[in-house]
């Protein structure tokens, strides 16, 4: 039993489709699915999937890529739909200066990271848990921003693509991180390392579908069914059964997620 803890569910890629993706998931062991949002008006259609859905969960967030056009009242927008139980995290929110116009760039930053941390300030209000996204050289701006909020809240940073290295400074946080399609890439050896030391209970897989498919499928619109294969990748990168981090990756998404409850 997998859970995909991100997936797009509410991206045009999937419109029509949503019973049956839900269907083959549940056929490949993914029997949970975390929809996240990107923007206001996704996180309003991630909340309604999850309303009508119980395999479905929501996280709703503005994603830095969105950070420019996000209007005043966004966050007090996102305020009132977190009120939904079905809302399981924020996010994702976090940095992104990998597509950084070149005029304008320190204002795109600059409103990047005051929606962030006006989200991480929504989630030690909501008792929500945040997921991360940073892409880009932006690593030390992300760390900056969140550390004044350790013991307050947890992040994982999703689609984990750095050394161990990094991986160690975001557990010894008290982070997570996910991995997605991408440790099945030929060209990923940090990645892998990545996968075959994190400790148990430290890590959780994702598909980021639409994207992202893994290998044998890379390059093919991503679906959450594909969470198996990422999981059957990390169980040999880690010389484990896929039962183990099957169990290990859906005990940490439950606890992270307050699915349990
Ligand atoms: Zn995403």
């Amino acid at each position: 039993m997998l859970i995909d803890t991100h997936a797009h569910l509410d991206f045009p890629e999937f419109e029509g489709e949503i019973d049956a993706v839900i269907a083959r998931a549940a056929q490949a062991g993914v029997t949970r699915i975390i929809t996240i949002g990107t923007s206001l008006e996704s996180s309003r259609r991630a909340v309604a999937l999850a309303e009508r859905h119980p395999a479905i969960y929501a996280a709703i967030g503005i994603h830095p890529d969105a950070a420019t056009q996000a209007q005043p009242g966004a966050l007090d927008a996102l305020r009132e739909l977190a009120a939904s139980p079905r809302v399981v995290a924020i996010g994702e929110t976090g940095l992104d200066y990998y597509r950084r116009p070149e005029t304008g760039a320190e204002a795109v930053k600059a409103a990047q990271a005051s929606i962030f941390q006006g989200q991480l300030d929504l989630a030690v209000e909501r008792s929500l848990n945040v997921i991360i996204h940073q892409r880009g050289d932006c690593w030390e701006d992300t760390l900056a921003i969140l550390t004044p909020y350790h013991g307050k809240l947890r992040a994982v940073f999703h689609c984990f693509g750095g050394t161990p290295e990094a991986a160690a400074t975001i557990l010894e946080m008290g982070h997570l991180i996910s991995f997605t399609g991408i440790v099945t890439f030929k060209n990923a050896p940090l990645m892998q390392a990545s996968a075959a030391w994190v400790p148990d209970g430290s890590y959780m897989v994702e598909t980021d579908c639409p994207y992202l498919s893994p290998v044998p499928l890379r390059g093919k619109r991503c679906e959450p069914a594909y969470t198996r294969l990422t999981a059957e990748k990390v169980a040999s990168l880690r010389n484990q059964p896929l039962e183990t981090v099957a169990q290990n990756t859906t005990a940490t998404a439950e606890d992270f997620f307050r699915l349990a409850l």
